[in-house]
C-alpha cells in the first residue's frame, strides 16, 4: 500500500522528485542511484523509506501544488480509495458520501468556486502542511443548533471569583502597586503570553517550526505560567478548533456567539460531538516529546508555583507587599492574559475583514493581535495556519510572538520557520478574499463595480 500511497497522486510525485533533485544521490533521495543500478531502478519501492526521506521532506516547499485545486482533488480521490484497504480507516463508500457532500454544500450555499475541498479545507481542516492527507472529513456548515447547557457552577464560581480578583489586582496596579511590580507584572505578561503564542500555539499545536532544548524549556516555563492547561490539552483542543472550526466538534465554537466562544465554553459541559470526534485527532507527536509529558504529569505542582507562588514571592525580594504581589502580578495578570488569548477566539471570530477566505468566521483585526503578541490575524491563520507567523507579513511592533521566534531563529534555538510564498497567497487572495487585501484587494484591480456589489 505504502507503494500506490505514495506513487499515485501527482502530489505526492511531485514531492518525491523534487527531494530527488535537491538530495540528489544522498539517504534523502528516494531512489538514491548510489545505491546501484537494481535499488534505483525499482529496489526503492520495495522497501521501507530510507529516514532520511521523511526527515528532510520538511524542507520541501509544497504549498504552490498544494494550492492547485485540481491536484488537491485527485490526492483526496486517490487516497481515500487507498485508505479503504487499510481496516481501521473509513470505507471507500463513506468518503465518496462525505465527498458528495461536500460538493452539494457547496452547490447549495451558491458557493462559485467548482472545487470544494480545496477551497473548504484549506480553511479549516489542516493543522499544518503534512496534515493535508489525514483522514477525510465532511465539513458541517456553520451551525448552531439550540442546545441543552449543562452549567458546571464550580467553573462560574471559580472565573467570577478570579475576575472579581483580577479587577482588584487592574485596581492595585493602577495605585499603590511599586514601579518595579508592575514592570514584572508586564514582563511575566509577555512571557506567559509567549509560552500560549510562540510555545502552545505556533510551536505545538501547529509545529510551524522547530525548536530546540533549551527553547522548548524556556517555552514550556513560560506555558506553565500562563495556566491555560498543559500543552498536551490545549494543543488538543486547538487542533479540534480548527479541524472542526465552527461545528460543535470545535471546542469555542463562534457561531453559538461571542460570549459562549470567549470563556462560556469554560462554564458549560462540553458537547458531545468533541469527544465523539476527539480521537479523530492525531496527537502521537506531542505526546512523544518527553518534557510536554513532564509537564503534563506535574501540572498539579509545576502550575500554583509558575502561575501563583513564584510571581507572589519574587516581587517582595524589592520590597513589595506580598498583598499586592499576590493581586497584581499573579492575578490580574493572570485575568488578563485569559481574556487576551480569548479575544482571539471571540472577537477574531467576529469583528473585521477577510482578505484571505471569505468563506470562513475568522477575521483579520489589529487591536486584538497587538494585546495578544500577534494572534489577531486570524482570517489568515485559519487559511494558513502552517506559517510561524500566523500572519501574512508580520509587523513586529503587533507581532512580539514573531519578533520572539526570529530571534530564537538568529541564537540557532529555532529552525525550519514554515511559511507559505507570496505567490500562493496571491492566488488565494484573488479567489477566496472579501476583496479587502491592501495589496490584491479589488481597489488595485479593475473590477466592475456590479461585481464588487455583488460579493458583499
Ligand atoms: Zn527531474
Ligand atoms: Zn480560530
Ligand atoms: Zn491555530
Amino acid at each position: 500500500m505504502e507503494l500506490f500511497y505514495h506513487q499515485d497522486a501527482v502530489l505526492d510525485w511531485a514531492r518525491d522528485h523534487r527531494v530527488h533533485h535537491k538530495y540528489s544521490e544522498t539517504d534523502a533521495d528516494p531512489h538514491n542511484a548510489t545505491r546501484g543500478f537494481f535499488f534505483s531502478h525499482v529496489g526503492w519501492l520495495l522497501v521501507r523509506k530510507h529516514p532520511e526521506i521523511k526527515a528532510k521532506g520538511h524542507t520541501i516547499d509544497k504549498t504552490d501544488l498544494w494550492a492547485d485545486p485540481i491536484l488537491h482533488f485527485q490526492k483526496k480521490l486517490v487516497s481515500n480509495s487507498i485508505e479503504t484497504s487499510k481496516s481501521d480507516r473509513t470505507p471507500l463508500s463513506v468518503n465518496l458520501i462525505n465527498l458528495f457532500g461536500e460538493i452539494s454544500y457547496c452547490a447549495v450555499s451558491g458557493r462559485k468556486d467548482t472545487m470544494p475541498p480545496q477551497d473548504q479545507q484549506t480553511g479549516s481542516w489542516v493543522l499544518h502542511e503534512a496534515d493535508f492527507n489525514k483522514d477525510a472529513t465532511v465539513i458541517v456548515p456553520p451551525s448552531a443548533e439550540k442546545r441543552k447547557w449543562e452549567i458546571v457552577w464550580r467553573n462560574v464560581i471559580i472565573f467570577v471569583t478570579l475576575h472579581i480578583g483580577g479587577v482588584y489586582g487592574a485596581y492595585l496596579f493602577l495605585t499603590t502597586a511599586m514601579w518595579t511590580t508592575r514592570f514584572f507584572a508586564v514582563v511575566l505578561y509577555i512571557c506567559s503570553g509567549l509560552g500560549i503564542t510562540a510555545g502552545a500555539h505556533r510551536l505545538w499545536a501547529h509545529k510551524s517550526y522547530k525548536a530546540r532544548l533549551p527553547l522548548k524549556i524556556l517555552l514550556t516555563v513560560f506555558n506553565t505560567i500562563a495556566f491555560q492547561d498543559a500543552v498536551l490539552d490545549w494543543a488538543r483542543d486547538h487542533r479540534m478548533h480548527h479541524k472542526y472550526s465552527e461545528t460543535d466538534a470545535d471546542p469555542h465554537n463562534a457561531t453559538r456567539g461571542f460570549f459562549f466562544s470567549h470563556v462560556g465554553w469554560l462554564l458549560v459541559r462540553k458537547h458531545p460531538e468533541i469527544k465523539a470526534k476527539g480521537h479523530t485527532i492525531d496527537m502521537t507527536d506531542l505526546w512523544a516529546d518527553p518534557i510536554l509529558r513532564f509537564q503534563k504529569k506535574y501540572y498539579l505542582i509545576l502550575m500554583p508555583l509558575a502561575c501563583f507562588i513564584l510571581p507572589s514571592y519574587i516581587p517582595t525580594l524589592w520590597g513589595e507587599s506580598l498583598w499586592n504581589a499576590y493581586f497584581v502580578c499573579a492575578i490580574f495578570r493572570y485575568v488578563y492574559v485569559l481574556n487576551v488569548t480569548w479575544l482571539v477566539n471571540s472577537a477574531a471570530h467576529k469583528w473585521g475583514s477577510k482578505p484571505y477566505d471569505k468563506n470562513i468566521n475568522p477575521v483579520e483585526t489589529r487591536p486584538v493581535s497587538l494585546v495578544v503578541l500577534g494572534e489577531g490575524f486570524h482570517n489568515y491563520h485559519h487559511t494558513f495556519p502552517w506559517d510561524y507567523k500566523t500572519a501574512e507579513l508580520g509587523e513586529y511592533s503587533l507581532n512580539i510572538s514573531k519578533l520572539f521566534i526570529d530571534g530564537m531563529a538568529k541564537i540557532g534555538w529555532a529552525y525550519d520557520l514554515k511559511t507559505v510564498s507570496r505567490d500562493v497567497i496571491e492566488k488565494r487572495v484573488k479567489r477566496t478574499g472579501d476583496g479587502s487585501h491592501e495589496e490584491w484587494g479589488y481597489e488595485n484591480l479593475n473590477v466592475p463595480t456590479q461585481d464588487k456589489i455583488n460579493t458583499e
